[in-house]
């Protein structure tokens, strides 16, 4: 067996590797196959062949802050702007119920005109119209007593990737206003409160180098996430990062790999990102250890406004020509999409 392979079998066995044997596996891809046939497994082994659908709902591309690489910051002033009313809101969930989904996931940037209490009412109505749905925010940085309103109206789970881990490599990738001592305390608060949280980071951000990469998976073990979600990071022309390449399909599936074998149980999304780099990408993320899609139920007239990044995928159709279209992509990929909440099924592995 070769040094490669047994840096694996260790992964894969104990969960955890030291940094230079990390560094290893990151910086070639003579493992890959490796890899991914050791993450499959591990998937397999907890989540079946069994890929859970969120539906995604980007309710506002307003934004007050301004991180270098995202297309719908404050300064873009190029973009045209919309928010949706809870009303909206609650048409996109009941377009997914009926499609089978059971996670809505609300999505925007930090929009200070949905303030708590308007939250909240959405929150319940959507709570109380699908009491059998998971209840997904993905709004960014906000106080322990926000996030505790969020929680005690309903909502289960929250995303905030952290980006990056490496405090020097935050600041070049944010304003002075942002910082990431204060993205750690929300992740900590989110998770002290009970929500089932999500982290992660961008695979190929501009300055990011291998050791800042085994900064964020050391971040994540601390944090231990139920979600972990890694897309390679875009060029978006409208950003002061319009100059700099985007990241790489076979880092990234290479990270997702590796993190299925550190985190056996997370959930992990083969993200939108990942298909708008390659035309199968999505298909070659749950191959190499994802399980969660994330179809978009947001209003096919606001879609494309949701800018992300650059030449973003799935932006045309409705939600069911998506969902029928990533039915298809599992099922080429070996997997199947299933009606269920998809919650983490955390208590059957033990970390090392
Ligand atoms: S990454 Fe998030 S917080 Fe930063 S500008 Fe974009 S939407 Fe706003």
């Amino acid at each position: 067996m070769s040094g490669l392979d047994q840096i694996v079998k260790k992964l894969t066995e104990d969960t955890m590797l030291a940094d230079d044997e990390l560094a290893a596996i990151l910086e070639t891809n003579e493992c890959d196959n490796t890899l991914a046939e050791a993450a499959d497994g591990k998937r397999r082994e907890i989540y079946g062949t069994d890929v859970y659908i969120r539906g995604l709902i980007e309710f506002t591309n307003h934004c007050k802050n301004n991180c270098y690489y995202c297309g719908i910051r404050r300064d873009n002033a190029q973009l045209s702007r919309y928010r949706l009313s809870g009303g909206e809101i609650l048409s996109c969930c009941d377009t997914g119920y009926e499609l089978g989904f059971r996670t809505f996931v609300m999505q925007g940037g930090e929009d200070p005109f949905y303030d708590d209490d308007e939250m909240c009412k959405i929150i319940h109505t959507i709570k109380d119209k699908y009491p059998d749905c998971a209840l997904t925010l993905s709004i960014g940085e906000k106080s322990y007593k926000s996030y505790k309103m969020y929680f005690d109206a309903g909502a289960d789970r929250y995303l905030l990737r952290h980006e990056t881990a490496d405090s020097g490599h935050y600041r070049q990738l944010h304003p002075q206003s942002m910082s990431l001592e204060n993205r750690k305390e929300c992740l900590m608060n989110l998770k002290s409160i009970g929500f089932q949280t999500g982290s992660g980071f961008m695979v190929g951000s501009p300055y990011q180098k291998t050791e800042y990469l085994i900064d964020d998976l050391r971040f994540l073990r601390e944090l231990e996430p139920e979600m972990i979600g890694i897309g390679p990071y875009i060029t978006h022309q409208n950003t002061p990062f319009k100059d700099f390449k985007s990241g790489s399909l076979e880092l990234t599936l290479r990270l997702i790999s590796i993190i299925r074998l550190m985190f056996p149980y997370a959930l992990i999304p083969a993200t939108t990102a990942l298909g708008s780099i390659a035309p199968n990408g999505r298909e070659l993320g749950l191959k190499a250890g994802a399980n969660v899609v994330m179809p978009n139920l947001s209003p096919v007239t606001v879609r494309k406004q949701y800018s992300l990044y650059d030449n973003k995928i799935c932006t045309g159709e409705e939600a069911a020509e998506c969902r029928g279209c990533l039915e298809n992509r599992v099922k080429n990929a070996g997997f199947q999409i299933v009606v269920a909440r998809g919650d983490v099924k955390k208590c059957s592995v033990t970390l090392t």
